[in-house]
C-alpha cells in the first residue's frame, strides 16, 4: 500500500462519496462520459482538491475560486476526453497551470505517460508536490516556455497533445501540431461557438497536416452555456520544424 493511502486531513481511502459531498459531480458525471472512478482515484481526486484549496489561498494557481467549480469546470471537464487517448498514449499538455487537463487526465487513466509543461515556477513546485503525494508513476514537469523547445519535449513525439485554455483554437493548432506523432490527436476545448473557432483554424490545419477528428459536445452541472472539445488528427508529416 502506497503512502498516500494513509490517512489526510480527515479522509482516507475507501470512503464512500455521498450526494452533497464536493466530489460527488465529479462521480456521478463522469459515468456520463464512460468512467467509473475506482475509490483509490476518488482518494487521488480529493487530496488534489484540498491541496489546490490551500494552495490557492496563498499563491494564484487558477482562477476558479469555488470547490464545486474546481470538481466541474477542471476535474470534470479535463476527464471528458480520456476515452479518446490510445492504451499507454504519451501524453503531452501544453501550460497546464494547475495540471488541466494533464493531471486528471493521468488519475483516471494510470496507462498514459504525460508531461506537463509550465512555465511559472509555483505552477510546477505544486505539480511536482501533487505528483509526490498521489505516487503518481510515468508523469513528468517540464519547467519552462515552450517556445525554448526543452529537450524533455519530443518533436512529433506524441500521440496526444493537450492543451486548455491557453490561447485560441487556432493559436493552439499552431503550438501543439508540431509535437504529434503520424495519426496523433490534438485536443482543444472550446465554448459555444465551436464552428467559428474551427472555420479560423483551416489554413493553420492545413499546414501542419491536421484534419477534424470530432467535436464533444456538453454542459457543465451548474452551467448553461454548451462546451465543445475539439478533436484534430495529425494525417500528413505537417511542417518540419527548424533545426536548433
Ligand atoms: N491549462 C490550465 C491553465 C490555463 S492558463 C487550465 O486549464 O486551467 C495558461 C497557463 O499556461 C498558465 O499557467 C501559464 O503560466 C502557462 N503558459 C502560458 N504560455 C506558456 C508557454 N509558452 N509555455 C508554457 N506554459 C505557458
Amino acid at each position: 500500500m502506497t503512502n498516500f493511502l494513509r490517512k489526510k486531513r480527515g479522509h482516507k481511502c475507501g470512503e464512500r462519496l455521498l450526494p452533497g459531498d464536493d466530489l460527488f459531480p465529479l462521480l456521478e458525471k463522469a459515468q456520463d462520459f464512460g468512467i467509473i472512478l475506482t475509490q483509490v482515484q476518488q482518494y487521488q481526486f480529493r487530496l488534489y482538491l484540498d491541496e489546490l484549496w490551500q494552495w490557492n489561498k496563498k499563491t494564484n494557481i487558477t482562477g476558479i475560486s469555488t470547490r464545486e467549480g474546481v470538481v466541474v469546470e477542471l476535474f470534470l471537464e479535463s476527464i471528458i476526453p480520456v476515452g479518446f487517448f490510445p492504451e499507454g498514449a504519451h501524453v503531452l499538455d501544453l501550460g497546464t497551470g494547475g495540471g488541466f487537463p494533464g493531471l486528471p487526465a493521468k488519475i483516471c487513466r494510470p496507462d498514459l505517460e504525460v508531461v506537463l509543461v509550465e512555465s511559472k515556477r509555483k505552477k510546477v513546485n505544486f505539480l511536482r508536490h501533487i505528483i509526490r503525494l498521489l505516487a503518481l508513476k510515468g508523469i513528468i514537469v517540464v519547467h519552462g516556455r515552450l517556445e525554448e523547445n526543452s529537450d524533455q519535449i519530443v518533436p512529433s513525439g506524441y500521440q496526444v497533445v493537450t492543451a486548455r485554455a491557453l490561447a485560441s483554437l487556432e493559436k493552439t493548432v499552431e503550438l501543439g501540431a508540431p509535437y504529434l506523432s503520424p495519426d496523433g490527436l490534438l485536443v482543444g476545448f472550446q465554448g459555444h461557438h465551436v464552428d467559428r473557432a474551427i472555420g479560423r483554424c483551416n489554413r493553420t490545419m492545413a499546414q501542419h497536416g491536421l484534419v477534424l477528428h470530432g467535436k464533444i459536445p456538453y454542459t457543465l452541472p451548474g452551467t448553461e452555456r454548451r462546451r465543445h472539445i475539439v478533436l484534430f488528427k495529425r494525417k500528413g508529416p505537417g511542417r518540419r520544424r527548424k533545426e536548433r
